[in-house]
């Protein structure tokens, strides 16, 4: 996978994000604060103007780590709440492990994904169960290594990795949530999908996307 896939990624995950931007922000409603949707809508939109940058002075992102780095940077700077330094940590994470290579494989791109995940938990600490994001993220991660491990191709190891990520995202439904502006319904929690895990959900499912046209 090249930059070039890394570019229709983001800008897939920026079109997905737009497009579920109203019931990202539903689901937030129901257990947090309705801003959900609006903040990474605002943040994907900022996400395309840094890579489309254009004239004096700016070049474009050489690398599939550097696109990955963009997009953190430019979410850590413009969206606020949680979701804002916990995404822009994990696509900054995944971009410095990916260096500087041209074309990533499917390991390299594990490694990325599991740093993200490693970034995600240290930044809000919050542990698989706990009804964030990162119950999608840590199913997505372990089920993509498992398809490697396993010697699937690219685009089956990619579909287990999205799938898993629904999946997580579905099974946050019945969880409390111990971490995030949820937390403080405590058991109303119960009963409602996480807004955070389905916007993982959605940017990995963009991932598989991306990567599929391209080949
Ligand atoms: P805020 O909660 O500040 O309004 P958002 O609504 O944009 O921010 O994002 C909420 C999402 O952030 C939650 O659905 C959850 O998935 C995720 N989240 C919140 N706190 C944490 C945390 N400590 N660790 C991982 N994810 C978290
Ligand atoms: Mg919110």
């Amino acid at each position: 996978m090249d930059t070039e896939v890394f570019r229709a990624w983001i800008v897939s995950a920026a079109g997905v994000i737009e497009a579920n931007r109203d019931h990202l922000t539903q689901l937030d409603a129901a257990i947090g604060d309705a801003d959900h949707g609006i903040n990474l809508a605002r943040g994907f939109t900022a996400v395309l103007g840094a890579l489309n940058a254009a004239g004096p002075g700016a070049t474009a992102p050489a690398t599939p780590g550097a696109i990955l780095t963009l997009t953190g940077n430019t979410l850590i700077s413009k969206v606020g709440g949680a979701s804002g330094p916990l995404y822009g940590t994990a696509f900054r994470r995944a971009g410095k492990a990916l260096g500087d290579a041209a074309d990533v494989d499917l390991p390299a791109l594990s490694a990325a994904l599991d740093a993200a995940l490693a970034g995600v938990q240290q930044l809000g600490a919050a542990r698989e169960g706990d009804k964030t994001m990162v119950d999608a993220l840590a199913a997505a991660t372990r089920a993509f290594a498992k398809a490697i491990a396993e010697g699937a191709s690219q685009h089956d190891a990619l579909r287990s990795l999205a799938e898993a990520a629904s999946a997580g995202a579905t099974a946050t439904v019945s969880m409390q949530a111990l971490k995030g502006r949820a937390s403080y319904l405590g058991p109303r929690s119960v009963g409602h999908e996480d807004p955070g895990a389905v916007s993982t959900a959605l940017i990995l499912g963009a991932l598989r996307d991306a990567a599929q046209a391209g080949r």
